[in-house]
């Protein structure tokens, strides 16, 4: 089968490579959709702990089973499904309590698993068994479903700030999650949603999503911009999805007094520390808080969303590969030429 083979750091090469038949409890699936995630560009251009090339990357993944190992029972050939990333160990405190995305082990999908930039993938056992493995639902495609995952860290992101009816969010960083984040907020109660982005492209193409005020990061201060729109008080729920410790910073500057900040885009390697007064956080009695990733709860639920129309995913998608170009594709990705690249193999 072919797959893309991730050989060196900026080096990725679609090549042929064995093909592997299912062992016990284990599943095969045809990918048929995988959506290049900021981490995946990160992996290509700078490594990972948990990456060891030659390595197939890729976590936002949608296919069909097409054999299974002796012993499965929970999947049959011909079943569709989507994928998560983090995938629980199944024996430390935190993948006990549901809490997967902060164990020990930190399996993931296109990590220490090989991922879904690939004609075939071969899941362990173990992401068979307790994995983020949700069945697709008639009339949502393969391209959606590999949205379940951004979806499933979004939804993370917004329970974890307790985003709550009459509520006004603001997301600085408009790509892929932000845009989500936006619809998202939006059922969850927000009655003022203010999107904030520094490049003027990446602003306009987040107009299709439906906030209340879009606010150019280039051309104003977007703490004095969010001040006038929310008469001085500043958002409840503050959610940063790019990776900016400026952006971090006027996050905490910004929120309302009593409100939450989710630092949710995490920063590049040798990104500066926080420079924020104590006596901010202290006085506005702010919470600030951070997520990452997601469980199999939350790819369950972003799943039937996405099958009941309430977050439009297949909105975000701007660009489409074939395997074959899929270094195009992580350029596409790498520039913000457009929100979500898929590749499909
Ligand atoms: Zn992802
Ligand atoms: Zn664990």
């Amino acid at each position: 089968m072919k797959a893309a083979v991730l050989e060196a750091l900026g080096k990725i090469t679609v090549k042929d490579v064995p093909d592997a038949e299912p062992a016990p409890g284990e599943v095969k699936l045809r990918v048929r959709a995988c959506a290049v995630c900021g981490s995946d560009v990160r992996i290509y251009r700078h490594g990972n702990p948990r990456v060891h090339p030659p390595a197939i990357i890729g976590h936002e993944v949608a296919g069909d089973v097409i054999a299974v190992g002796s012993g499965v029972e929970k999947f049959n050939e011909g079943d569709r499904v989507a994928l998560g990333a983090d995938v629980p160990c199944g024996k430390c405190h935190w993948c006990q309590n549901g809490l997967c995305n902060n164990c020990y082990e930190n399996y993931a999908i296109g990590y220490q698993f090989p991922g879904g930039f690939a004609e075939e993938m071969i899941l362990d056992p173990l992401v068979v068994d307790l994995g983020p493995v949700t069945p697709i639902p008639e009339g949502v495609s393969y391209e959606q479903a590999a949205l379940a995952e951004p979806l499933a860290c979004a939804i993370n992101g917004l329970e974890m700030c307790r985003l709550s009816v009459g509520d006004t969010l603001c997301i600085i960083g408009t790509g892929p999650l932000g845009c989500m984040m936006i619809e998202l907020g939006r059922h969850m109660g927000a009655t003022e949603v203010i999107a904030i982005q520094r490049s003027k492209k990446r602003l306009e193409l987040a107009r299709a999503f439906g906030a209340d005020h879009y606010v150019c990061s280039g051309d104003t201060n977007p703490v004095e911009a969010v001040r006038e729109i929310t008469d001085g008080l500043g958002p409840d729920v503050v959610v940063t999805t790019c990776g900016s410790v400026e952006a971090h910073e006027q996050a905490i500057e910004m929120v309302a007094k009593r409100g939450r900040v989710n630092l949710f885009g995490g920063l590049g390697k040798g990104a500066r520390n926080l420079n924020v007064p104590s006596n901010t956080i202290h006085y506005k009695e702010c919470c600030v808080l951070g997520s990452h990733g997601s469980v199999p709860r939350h790819h369950r639920i972003a799943m039937a969303m996405i099958e009941k129309g309430i977050v439009d995913v297949a909105r975000c998608i701007t660009h489409r590969f074939p395997l074959d170009e899929i270094q195009a594709a992580f350029d596409a990705a790498e520039k913000h030429e457009g929100l979500k690249v898929l590749v499909k193999p």
